[in-house]
């Protein structure tokens, strides 16, 4: 393979796995969207697929509303703002857009980035630097450690959801608490399983650590108003600032941080990642907009997806597939291993299922998983047409003992 042997070495892994494993076979990276139906069908292979790996948990990418808005927008704004929000970028929808998000959350301030990785690029490099430490979550998502690493400041690990392990990394460091950022997710979005809150903003408000947490996969899903696991569980009021993305259940692209602290105010001039590229697409904004007033009144779509995916994890348990988190919008079940779950996850595939097949470094302690995610744009039929078709796939790769 050509190419500088720094691409080379980090992808030789992948290519091993997926490629040469089946001889250019269709893999979980090779896969094309060739049409899409809804937010939960989709032609792949030129067959018609039920979707349940994309995160439009609440089926809004195909939410007339949203899509009048965007329209709208597309109509009077053009498609694309073509600057930087220091620059021209900054439209009317952009400021009507982080009033929205501030008014969701009830906080003083919102920012809007172009990504949700943006948005952790930004605010964990807002929040500290060299001399500082992060405290993070070992199952944390990539964004959060490339934004740690490029902040400088020291990283720090402490055992998934383990608040006991938390409070002593931050009693054994010799950095002062204040000085200290605390990171974890709402909703861990490989396994689904959900943060354990409420003891960890107990121990940051008691050590005196910020806590940001990251509310990408929750927003939408967990809350009376939907604004994430901080919200179910009652701690909001501990959360010193809340990270989130517009890629799921808003069913666009962008990343918001939001807080009450005044001194946010200078992340617009001093995070790189707001600075220095362009701002959101006006129909993506007006449709987000749309899709968040949405999100904060409607507890029926957030209700329909919790019966899907309980509905989902007691089917799969019965079949003896048990997936390793409690029912929720995200849920993974184990493979023996990677030949396995690429024979079972193509079995699905050809069946006219798509899951997600995820293997480390993407997936924590060493699994390999297909993951599955529920929307509420899913019928009950659909839930049923999936367990019937993973059940006869199973069997057929073996992952399964024959029905007897
Ligand atoms: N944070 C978490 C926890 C995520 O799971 C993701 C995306 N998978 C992101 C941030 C990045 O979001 P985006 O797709 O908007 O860049």
């Amino acid at each position: 393979m050509a190419g500088p042997p720094g691409i080379r070495a980090r992808s030789q892994g992948f290519a091993d796995i997926f490629d040469r494993s089946t001889g250019g076979a269709l893999t979980p990276l090779s896969v094309v969207i060739e049409r899409v139906l809804s937010p939960v069908r989709a032609v792949i292979e030129g067959r018609e697929t039920l979707m349940f790996g994309t995160n439009s948990y609440l089926g809004l990418n195909f939410d007339p509303t949203c899509i009048e808005a965007a329209s709208m927008a597309l109509a009077s704004f053009g498609t694309g703002s073509t600057a930087s929000r220091v620059a021209s970028g900054n439209q009317a929808l952009h400021v009507e857009l982080e009033k929205a998000i501030a008014e969701l959350y009830g906080r003083r301030d919102a920012v809007v980035f172009s990504t949700g990785f943006m948005a952790n690029l930004g605010a964990i490099g807002g929040l500290v630097r060299e001399g500082d430490a992060v405290v993070l979550d070992a199952h944390c998502h990539a964004s959060i450690f490339d934004a740690c690493r490029l902040s400088g400041a020291k990283i720090l690990t402490f055992k998934h959801n383990d608040a006991a392990d938390l409070a002593r990394i931050i009693a054994q460091s010799e950095i002062a608490p204040s000085r200290l950022l605390v990171i974890v997710e709402g909703l861990y979005s490989v396994l689904g399983d959900v943060a354990a809150l409420e003891a960890i903003s107990a121990v940051t408000s008691e050590t005196g650590a910020v806590l940001l947490v990251d509310e990408a996969h929750s927003l939408g899903l967990y809350g009376a108003r939907g604004r994430g696991v901080a919200e179910t569980q009652g701690v909001e009021d501990k959360v010193d600032v809340i990270v989130g993305t517009f890629s799921k259940s808003v069913g666009v692209v962008g990343g918001y941080c939001v807080t009450n602290d005044p001194a946010f105010r200078a992340l617009r001039f001093a995070a790189r990642s707001y600075l220095y590229t362009a701002s959101l697409p006006p129909p993506v904004v007006a449709a987000a907009r749309q899709a968040l007033s949405i999100i904060a009144g409607d507890n029926e779509r957030r209700a329909t997806v919790f019966s899907h995916a309980e509905a989902l994890h007691r089917g799969l348990t019965g079949l003896g597939l048990p997936p390793l988190a409690p029912p929720g919008p995200v849920g993974a079940v184990r493979m023996p291993g990677i030949k396995a779950g690429l024979d079972t996850w193509t079995a699905l595939l050809r069946a006219g299922l798509y899951v997600n097949m995820l293997i480390p470094p993407a997936t924590p302690n060493g699994e390999v998983v297909l993951r599955y995610s529920v929307s509420a744009a899913h019928s009950a039929a659909d839930i049923e047409r999936a367990l019937d078709i993973i059940a006869a796939a199973g069997r057929q790769t073996g992952v399964l003992r024959p029905a007897a």
